[in-house]
């Protein structure tokens, strides 16, 4: 970059200028008649002058200052908006390959369970479940296996799976390496302790990952499992059943996998029971099965 300080002479021939601009734009302006070398601001800098230069060159420097700035801004913007579109989409992540729906056209959806284990919750899920032979994945939080530990070794039990879904469910998208990894390590040991041998499938906190998550799940050989189906109904505490009913099976399909919530701190917990219970009776009605996964 060449800095000079210029000032108009005033007759029409000889001119000094002010401004700030590179070489090469000075020595790349065509067109201009009558070229003068009036100053060398350095030895590697020739600065090249004429009489309508000023208004060219002054335009070029405009056009061209505003231009980079406009560019450098937009693309900050865009790039800003794709990496929030691509943390916040449930399918995408960086790096690893995201299972938000099963490859299948076959009537199949597999139903997973958040946040848990919960003491007011799980147990009579579990029992349910069982009534209706459903076999579910929990993803659960490691301070929660810490605080019940038996209702994690009789999920185990029932025949379901448990799945990693962070110690304490904190955002992981700007963590480091090494914290991710102790996070995940931790609660792996603790789902063993639960009974469960392999841990492949990991849940991110919110769903949401970014360029640290996956490299340290691929590391560990560990399969990112997001869903299909999320009903906005099931964040509310006084949950609505009819609402999560509908939102629900209002978007069936094959292969689906279903996000609920048994350690979300429902105030009618018999609420949210029946609504699964609906859930999975309205999706047997049309014909789908149960899977787990494998
Ligand atoms: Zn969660």
């Amino acid at each position: 970059m060449v800095y000079i300080v210029v000032k108009m002479n005033g007759n029409g021939r000889t001119f000094i200028f002010g401004g700030t601009f590179k070489r090469k734009t000075v020595e790349k302006c065509k067109g201009c008649r009558s070229l003068q070398v009036l100053n060398t601001v350095s030895t590697k800098s020739k600065i090249l002058l004429s009489n309508n230069l000023f208004f060219t060159i002054n335009g070029l420097i405009l056009k061209k200052k505003y231009t980079k700035w406009l560019f450098l801004t937009c693309f900050i913007i865009a790039l800003t908006l794709y990496i929030r579109y691509r943390i916040n989409d449930p399918c995408q992540s960086f790096g690893i390959t995201c299972l938000c729906k099963l490859d299948t056209q076959s009537p199949e959806l597999v139903l997973t369970f958040d946040d848990g284990p919960d003491s007011s919750i799980t147990p009579s899920l579990l029992l349910l479940l069982e009534k209706l032979e459903v076999q579910a994945i929990f993803f659960v939080n490691g301070n929660k296996l810490e605080l019940y530990p038996e209702i994690a070794r009789r999920i185990v039990e029932k025949g379901h799976i448990l799945a990693n879904h962070s110690y304490q469910h904190e955002a992981m998208i700007f963590r480091t390496v090494r914290y991710i990894e102790k996070d995940l390590l931790k609660t792996d040991s603790l789902i063993r302790l639960a009974g469960q041998k392999d841990v492949p499938y990991y849940r991110p906190p919110y769903g949401k990952s970014f360029i640290n998550l996956p490299r340290v799940l691929k590391k560990y050989g560990k399969k990112m499992v997001n869903w299909t189906i999320a009903a906005p109904a099931q964040y509310d505490i006084k949950l609505d059943k009819q609402q999560l009913v509908s939102e629900t099976v209002k978007q069936l399909k094959p292969g689906a996998i279903i996000l609920l919530h048994d350690g979300y701190p429902y105030q009618n917990r018999q609420a949210f029971l029946e609504a699964v219970e609906a859930i999975i009776l309205h999706s047997r009605k049309r014909n789908f099965e149960f899977i787990s996964l494998k």
